[in-house]
């Protein structure tokens, strides 16, 4: 079996490790004529970091990384609203939840690679259905042939608009702002994420390596993200604490990168013949949760598994109907959160507060429980 993967994200790239391990060939095309490292961290939360363990790389990434053991939700001055306790999950599935550089994980999951070759600079733009399978058309002019592909070019997934055009991509009318700094945190913050939330934005920092401090920032806009300037990120949240303005002012501006937030809306098809598509283009989903990428992650697990296990149809109808419900609950949960999050009625905002001080740790905990649960191939 050849299989041809569309995009080196962290989605195409898990799933060409994972595929290699059962001894099934990949060609990955990517767009890009460089891997790009992108100047942000990212977290992997335990469901991602089981996959990671069943694959071999648990180790390396936590040596790359830092450790998570809670999330918080605080209000603006980082007095706390609400904890999950990541501990509990630590010892029921032995795996942490780690923070780590993007451009750090990139080069692992390429590290990892053996006989996949990434064909960089090979831009899909179109999928004609032929008589022995699929031929393959890029910007240069190239033209492959493929038997099956698997969509995990993103968001804007070429793949998706090919051959599932029914889809609708949905803006959440968010900015958002990344950056990684040098920044010394203190101890009690550097193995946490924390979140602080305040009117119609937040903001969030985590320790990804030692004295590297990954940041996000989002507010809410009305029409565009041109209604905000980078260059006056320090305003929008200077009535916040100490430590959030001073993580601001210690990143070069250079280094931040914007991005408007978006998701898709849930969709009941992945797979068409011997096309599938996994990860954000699939199934992309705001950021709130930080699961985009580790649902990605699992995408490449249970695939793999099916693949391994089926013949390539059954295979892509049993990934879907194993991933579906959870991919599709965490884009919606993720949606409502990012709303939730963003009030700006001071009124809603004081019964969202009490409400996230008064709920007890045991319902945190079952949610996070079903999101880290892996599904059983
Ligand atoms: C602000 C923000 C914070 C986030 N934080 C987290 C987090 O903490 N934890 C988490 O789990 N997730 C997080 N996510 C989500 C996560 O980044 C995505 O879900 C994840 O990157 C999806 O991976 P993917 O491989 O499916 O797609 P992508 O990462 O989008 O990769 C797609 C790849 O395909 C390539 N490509 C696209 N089109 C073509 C084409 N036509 N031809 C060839 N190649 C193509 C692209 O260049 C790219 O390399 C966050 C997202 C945002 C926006």
């Amino acid at each position: 079996m050849n299989i041809d993967i569309i995009g080196a994200g962290i989605g195409g790239l898990t799933t060409a490790i994972a595929l290699e391990q059962k001894g099934i060939k990949t060609r990955i095309f990517e767009q890009t004529k460089q891997i790009k490292e992108v100047g942000a961290g990212i977290i992997l939360a335990n469901n991602a970091m089981q996959v990671y363990e069943k694959l071999g790389l648990r180790k390396i990434i936590e040596e790359n990384g830092n450790p998570i053991s809670s999330m918080n939700i605080t209000k603006s001055n980082l007095k706390l609203l609400s904890k999950i306790d990541l501990s509990y999950f630590e010892q029921k599935y032995n795996t942490k939840n780690i923070a780590i550089h993007r451009g750090k994980l990139q080069q692992i999951l390429i590290n990892q690679l053996k006989s996949t070759e990434i064909k960089t600079n090979n831009k899909l733009t179109s999928i004609i259905k032929s008589e022995n399978g699929y031929n393959l058309n890029f910007e240069t002019g190239k033209q492959i042939q493929s038997s099956t592909i698997l969509g995990a070019d993103g968001l804007n997934s070429v793949v998706r608009r090919e051959l599932f055009p029914e889809n609708n991509i949905r803006n959440a009318n968010q900015v958002c702002w990344r950056g990684v700094t040098e920044y010394e945190l203190p101890i009690k913050f550097r193995n946490e994420l924390n979140e602080a939330w305040g009117k119609s934005e937040r903001f969030g920092f985590v320790q990804i390596a030692e004295n590297k401090v990954y940041w996000y920032a989002l507010k809410s806009f009305k029409k565009n993200k041109n209604e905000f300037s980078i260059n006056n990120l320090h305003q929008y949240f200077s009535g916040y604490n100490s430590i959030i303005k001073d993580i601001i002012n210690s990143t070069k501006k250079k280094q931040i990168n914007i991005a408007e937030i978006s998701d898709l809306k849930p969709t009941n098809i992945w797979h068409k013949k011997n096309v599938c598509l996994i990860g954000d283009s699939a199934h992309a989903t705001t950021p709130n949760m930080g699961q985009g990428a580790c649902q990605a992650i699992e995408d490449a697990y249970v695939l793999s598994e099916c693949l391994n296990k089926y013949e390539i149809a059954k295979a892509f109808s049993e990934y879907q109907k194993l991933r579906l419900p959870k991919a599709h609950q965490v884009v919606k949960t993720s949606w409502i959160l990012g709303k939730i999050a963003h009030f700006s009625n001071p009124i809603l905002i004081g019964l969202r507060n009490q409400i996230l001080k008064l709920t007890p740790s045991s319902v945190n905990r079952k949610q996070n429980e079903q999101i880290f649960q892996l599904a059983k191939v």
